[in-house]
Parts: structure tokens; sequence; C-alpha cells
């Protein structure tokens, strides 16, 4: 089954609102079996949408479109698809009556363009909307499901999830689609792609790859009759990633570096404190992310000039001996945090964030260091990116330096 979605709404065009329907009936298809080939985004004019919906009903068995419900003049989805179908529309006189119950509950007088709302063609079957007043329309014609339900988000994720996935996992009798991402960091997108390029051009299960601001992310895609099928397709996947990619990859699904990171430190009954400079605090803000994280985090220093770094403990000497972006500085870094704030573990970050080079390092340089109190370890990193990406790379690296020694 090919699917296409239809967001119907001049406000999506002109940005004034983000197409979070859409967003949420993709990601509702997968585990229906349903593949989705088309988004489409079309205004509130009646030409355009029989043109959107014409072409939609000539190259997808599932239509469903969101938006142009409502009783005013703009909302013209009931009319397009009359016309797409030639049908009439007539007023059906049991939703009219339910309309009234409806604004008489609410002490309201009901403004007569309501009524437009109950308007029907013959191929429509009515579905409820217990949010609201415009019903959605099921249509079934050969061989092909098109399916409208209103705009307001919480109607439509409602009639959704009580109405229509049912409606449409009866229809389907089968196929399940899973997915799992595998999320990876220190290796470029090139890299990763090179090491598990025999998997990316496998049918079933299929595999992606996304570079994203914590890593390169591999998404795992089985289709199977059965769950317990689909399943062991991407088990089977997973373990021949793994066996590749190994320790680069920390985590999946909804994992992120500071919620194992703060998972790690919880297990073990350590706290940690933190050290940054040219990051100005985004890993502190980062590690307080996770709920909880104050049972083991003690707080983060930022010093952001050499009074503040002297301030904080660090030795000038050091300092114009190794320059602020260096290994040593990392390090004592990690050791000021650690004493100063009394933690288990101490991680320090600096890097050269740019516009420009400093202290002769080139933009994009990582030094993150790691004292334990029984050791003291940095890791120097480079990575490309402007000044604000620099900064998350940082973060990102001391997190996944970090989670590694945890380990
Ligand atoms: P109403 O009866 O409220 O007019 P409707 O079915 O006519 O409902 P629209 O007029 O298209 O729907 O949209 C109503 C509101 O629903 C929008 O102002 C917006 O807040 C929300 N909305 C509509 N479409 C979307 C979408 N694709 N994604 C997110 N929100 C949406
Ligand atoms: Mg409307």
């Amino acid at each position: 089954m090919k699917a296409e979605i239809i967001s119907i709404g001049t406000e999506l065009l002109l940005g004034e609102i983000a197409d979070t329907n859409s967003a949420y009936l993709a990601s509702q298809l997968p585990s229906l079996g349903i593949d989705l080939h088309f988004i489409s985004t079309v205004g509130d004019n009646q030409q355009r949408l029989v043109g959107t919906l014409q072409q939609a009903w000539q190259r997808s068995d599932v239509i469903i479109a969101t938006g142009g419900l409502g009783p005013t003049q703009d909302d013209i989805t009931r009319e397009a698809i009359a016309e797409l179908f030639h049908e009439e529309i007539t007023i059906d006189p049991d939703l009219v009556k339910k309309f009234e119950d409806l604004f008489k509950h609410y002490k309201i007088d009901m403004p007569r363009s309501n009524i437009k709302q109950a308007g029907v063609i013959p191929s429509a079957q009515i579905i409820p909307n217990p949010r609201g007043t415009a019903p959605g329309w099921w249509i079934e014609r050969d061989n092909r499901i098109l399916i409208t339900m209103p705009g307001p988000p919480r109607e439509m994720q409602l009639m959704w999830a009580n109405e229509l996935l049912p409606k449409l996992q009866q229809r389907m009798g089968g196929t399940v689609i899973l997915s799992k991402t595998l999320k990876t960091f220190g290796l470029t997108e090139a890299r990763v792609d090179e090491s598990v390029s025999p998997f990316l051009s496998a049918a079933n299960p299929t595999l992606a790859t996304y570079a994203k601001v914590d890593g390169i992310h591999l998404r795992i895609t089985s289709k199977a009759q059965t769950t317990k099928e689909a399943q062991r397709l991407i088990a089977q996947r997973e373990v021949d990633i793994r066996a590749i990619l190994d320790d680069h990859i920390w985590g999946a699904d909804f994992d992120t570096l500071e919620s194992i990171v703060g998972a790690s430190l919880t297990a073990k009954g350590l706290t940690l404190a933190s050290m940054e400079s040219y990051t100005g605090g985004l890993l502190a803000n980062i590690i307080t992310n996770v709920a909880g994280s104050s049972s083991y985090f003690k707080g983060g220093l930022v010093a952001y000039s050499d009074e503040t770094r002297a301030g904080f403990g660090l030795d000038a000497q050091l300092i114009s001996r190794h320059g602020t972006i260096s290994a040593e500085i990392a390090e004592a870094m990690a050791t000021a945090a650690r004493e100063k704030l009394g933690a288990a573990i101490g991680l320090g970050l600096t890097a050269a964030t740019g516009p420009t080079e400093v202290e002769g390092k080139p933009i994009g340089t990582i030094f993150v260091g790691i004292d334990d109190g029984q050791r003291r370890q940095s890791f120097a990193r480079n990575y490309p990116g402007n000044r604000l990406q620099v900064k998350q790379r940082a973060v990102t690296s001391a997190l996944f330096e970090l989670r590694r020694i945890l380990l």
C-alpha cells in the first residue's frame, strides 16, 4: 500500500504554523505496513486542492488529508472532494441535530455556518469527532481509501487513534514495519557509510545513515508478516553493525549521551562536576537536560577569562606554557572542577570555536580532560563546523569520552 498525506491550509504555506499533523501521521504509518510516498501541502484554494487530490488519487492507495473541514468560507476540503468524485453534497439532518445539541449544551446559539459541517457525499462514511464539530470522512472506492480529518491536532489525533487506525489495521491485515536507530560518535558519515556499505543496498532490512549533532545515526528498518519476524530481522542486522562499529555506538533510539552518562553515574553512585571555557556553559546545560541530574551533578564552572580561570585555581604558568586550548589545561580544568565542587569525577572542556584560530589551534580543536581521582586523562579531537556546531560537538565529545571511561 502506497500512502500520501495532504496537509491543507494557507497558514502552512505561509510558514505561520508547522505541519505537525503530517509528522504525526507519518510516524503512525510504518507500524501499519503502509509505505508513505508523498507529503503534499496545499493552500485553501479549491482548484489547487482538487488538482492535488486528483494527482494523489492516481498515484496512491491511501490518501490522508487534514484541515479545511471547519465552518468558514475558506474551509473547502468537503467541496473539493465532492468535485473530485463528481458527487453532490447534501446536509445530513442527524449531524445537524447533533451539532444543535452540542451547542445547546454549551448554551450558545449555533451559527448558521456550522450547518456546512454536516455536509456529506454518498461515498463518504462519517467519522465522529469527539473533540469538535467537524466529522472526518472515510471514502473507499476503486480499491483506494481517502481519509479526511480536521486540522486541529488534538481533534485529528484522537479521531485517528480511536477510529481510523483500527479501521486501517483491519484493512491491512498484516505487514509490520519496525525501525531501530543506532547512534554513533567519532566517525564521519562517509566513514560510517563505507564500513556498513553492504547493508546499505539490502532490501530487508534497509539501512540508512543520518548526520546529527550527536553523531551519525544508523536506522535499520525491517518489514515482515509478524512483529516477531520484523524484530528478528532488526536484531540480526544490529549484531552485524555492532561487530563493525563496535564502541563507536553509544546508544539507540531515544537514548541521549547525557541520559546514558547520567544513568551510568547513578548506577555507580558517582558524582560529576564540570569546568568549561569556550563552550560558555553548554556542557553544564546539556548535562542538566536529564530529569534528576541534581542527584549526581554537583555543578559546572564556566571560565571565560584569564582572571576567572585563575580564580578557579588554574595555574597561570601552566596556561602560558601550553595555552588555554590544550590537553594540559583540559586536565587541569577537570581537576579544578573535581576539587572545587567536591565531585568524584571532574570533566574539563576547552575548544577553539572560531571565528579565527586561537593560540595557533585551528577552529574545531577540542580537548576533553577527565579526572576521576585516580587518573587524569585527556582526549584531543577536531571537528569541522561553525561556532555553534563546534560548541555542540565539543560537548558531545566530552560526554562521549566520559561515557567510555564510565563503562
Ligand atoms: P477548524 O474547524 O478549526 O477550522 P479545520 O479542519 O478547518 O478546523 P484548519 O482550518 O485547516 O482546520 O486548521 C485549524 C487549525 O488547526 C490551524 O489554525 C492550526 O492551528 C491547526 N492545524 C491545521 N493543519 C495543521 C497541520 N497540518 N499541522 C498542525 N496544525 C494544523
Ligand atoms: Mg478552518
